[in-house]
């Protein structure tokens, strides 16, 4: 099942005529189906019915689908990628965080900030937390504690990266991370394909079977040391091809089984 966060924009006429109108979005939760979103009460977190209206796939705008506390990220957890930025392969999941307020939602502008001159794409699968999990044993079962997987651009001020000691700025800008459109609950994780195209150009392409670290050992590891909740975000690596973003770019993440999220790059002067 295909969940998603939209809003329709709709017209209210105001008492004083056509120029009083106003444009009003509200957000909305639903279902998508065939190249129709079924609107659902409540949001994606909670019990979901069905309100009666339904709306055309290309008459809605998608939002982030959830709003998560944080967004956790692996880092170098497919091989050739580490090698390719120079970097040893971790012995444990390596992680490091970026602030809710890097989200974007489809077709939101990414922003290059004036002082990098490099900003990467870093086309991943995020995992969205469904229940709050904390200490899983080596053995847990994870999959009651995820509510689907979907679309994830971990956007990277490389120059500022490797200048830090540590990921915050080089990955916590404003913008700097979209995902969506929607989330999949059904997907088997460790069988699908992941790919980032600028420009129509295809630059990246990994498979989640070459991941060092599988998701149900990311989940266990992270919950060892922060608590989980419904709404995060776990982004599971990014596979070999990095590369950077300019102004005017189209950057768009595809996950087999859910589909592509899509961003234009803008310079901050433009923002
Ligand atoms: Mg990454």
């Amino acid at each position: 099942m295909k969940l998603c966060r939209f809003q329709v924009p709709h017209i209210d006429a105001g008492k004083l005529g056509r120029e009083s109108v106003e444009t009003r979005l509200d957000v909305r939760s639903g279902i998508i189906a065939d190249d129709k979103v079924i609107e659902v009460a409540g949001d994606l977190l909670h019990p979901r019915e069905r309100t009666g209206k339904t709306f055309a796939v290309d008459a809605v705008q998608f939002l982030a689908p959830v709003v998560p506390t944080k967004i956790v990220c692996v880092g170098r957890n497919y091989a050739e990628h580490a090698k390719e930025l120079g970097n040893e392969t971790p012995k444990s999941p390596l992680i490091f965080l970026k602030p809710p307020s890097s989200v974007i939602a489809p077709g939101e502008p990414i922003v290059m900030p004036s002082i990098s001159q490099r900003v990467d794409f870093e086309g991943e699968l995020g995992v969205v937390i469904g229940r709050r999990c904390s200490k899983l044993a080596d053995d847990a079962d994870v999959a009651p504690f995820v509510l689907g997987y979907t679309c994830l651009n971990d956007v990277t001020a490389r120059d500022i990266q490797k200048a830090d000691v540590q990921f915050t700025r080089g990955k916590g800008f404003d913008t700097f991370c979209p995902f969506g459109p929607v989330i999949e609950t059904e997907l088997q994780a460790g069988g699908v394909q992941v790919e980032t195209f600028v420009n129509g150009v295809r630059k990246q392409s990994g498979h989640t079977s070459e991941m060092m670290f599988s998701v149900d050992a990311i989940l266990r590891f992270i919950s060892r040391v922060m608590t989980l909740e419904p709404g995060d975000v776990i982004a599971t690596g990014t596979p070999a091809g990095v590369g950077p973003l300019a102004a005017g770019d189209v950057v768009e993440v595809s996950v087999s089984g859910i589909g592509t999220l899509r961003n234009p790059v803008i310079a901050e002067a433009d923002a």
